[in-house]
């Protein structure tokens, strides 16, 4: 299984799941109920609460936050 992030087409709501790989294309928008999503890469730059994130650096690529981590 994985937490993967997904991104509603519809509403652009943000959200993640954890689901494993024949999960994959049930997931839809909790906002919206939409399945045009799409989904998103680890590696992008925008902030999840939280200390659950698997980045190799300590703030997500947000160095400005860390003192420089990379
Ligand atoms: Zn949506």
């Amino acid at each position: 299984m994985a937490v993967i992030d997904f991104k509603c087409a519809e509403c652009n709501h943000e959200f993640f799941e954890i689901v494993t790989l024949s999960d994959r294309d049930k997931v839809k928008c909790p906002k919206c109920g939409s399945k045009n999503i799409k989904q998103v890469f680890s590696g992008t730059s925008y902030i999840k609460g939280g200390g659950s994130t698997k980045s190799g650096g300590g703030c997500g690529g947000r160095c400005g936050t860390c003192g420089g981590c990379h």
